[in-house]
């Protein structure tokens, strides 16, 4: 499907976290993949990035651990890792970061742990812009379920892997998300009454795991002030298909959509110019 082609909706049916933080970050990005319009495979633009896609490809199946130095050249022989980068430490910390995150998947915290599953939660609200009762889809896949019990009470327990080396607060907001879904999936309009328990796991020696537990109101006050706005600006934009570019240069380059994105492309021709 192209551009001229836009799939005539006018609401927004369902939304998981990966997409509310796209339109947050530039809202015609959002609007491209919505409309399913060709995504460009995304370049691996720096060394980060590299062993970050590395680490990826490993744990996800699709390359064996023994591929990592053959992968390492290969981004070296494209340019991607410049001609000085140290191949051998990079190996190296590539297969203890893979080393890790395979031990952390495999550990056992409770007999009912669960992965991959998928939970939907519909969401349904009076809208703040129309005063009229709107609803969307919320879907999360965490990473691993669990339970956890303190002081005799059992808690619910949702955890993340993460590969990146920085914390960054959307791990957390992540997780929240997670919770929401997770709290009141098959309930209905029931949450779960307790808080929920929940860790970011990154595959890094030198970051602990960040627990935290987020009770009821916070989950909440997290989906009135966080979500509800943005689902509302999303059916609010819908109605004039209003989703303007954020161009960030650093993050514009590896975006998928970059070659069909005009305000990005300008950008690069006023910058050639001066
Ligand atoms: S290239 Fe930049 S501005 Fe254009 S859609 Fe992608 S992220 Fe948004």
């Amino acid at each position: 499907m192209n551009t001229d082609q836009p799939r005539k909706r006018r609401k927004l049916r369902s939304l998981c976290y990966s997409e509310l933080k796209r339109f947050t970050s530039c809202p015609k990005q959002f609007w491209l993949r919505y409309n399913r319009v060709d995504e460009e495979s995304v370049t691996v633009e720096t060394p980060e990035a590299a062993k970050g896609e590395v680490v990826h490809r490993v744990l996800s199946g699709q390359d064996h651990p023994r591929r990592v130095k053959k992968i390492l050249e290969k981004f070296q022989a494209e340019g991607i890792l410049p001609p000085e980068t140290d191949l051998v430490a990079m190996e190296k910390d590539c297969h203890s970061v893979i080393k890790i995150a395979q031990e952390q998947k495999k550990a056992d915290l409770s007999p009912k742990t669960k992965t991959e599953k998928l939970f939907f939660y519909n969401f349904s609200f009076m809208s703040k812009r129309t005063g009229a009762k709107d609803e969307c889809t919320l879907v999360t896949k965490p990473d691993r379920l669990g339970e956890f019990e303190e002081k005799g009470k059992i808690i619910p327990e949702i955890i993340e892997l993460k590969t990146s080396d920085k914390p960054h607060s959307s791990h957390l907001k992540q997780l929240l998300f997670a919770a929401i879904v997770y709290s009141r999936h098959n309930l209905r309009d029931k949450w779960l009454s307790g808080p929920v328990r929940l860790v970011i796991n990154y595959a890094s020696k030198l970051i602990q795991p960040e627990i935290r537990f987020a009770g009821q109101y916070r989950l909440e006050e997290y989906l009135e002030k966080e979500v509800q706005p943005v689902i509302e600006e999303i059916n609010e934009r819908m109605e004039t298909e209003d989703f303007p570019a954020n161009v960030i240069p650093g993050r514009c380059k590896s975006c998928p959509f970059a070659a069909q994105c005009d305000e990005y492309q300008t950008s690069l021709t006023q910058d050639s110019i001066l």
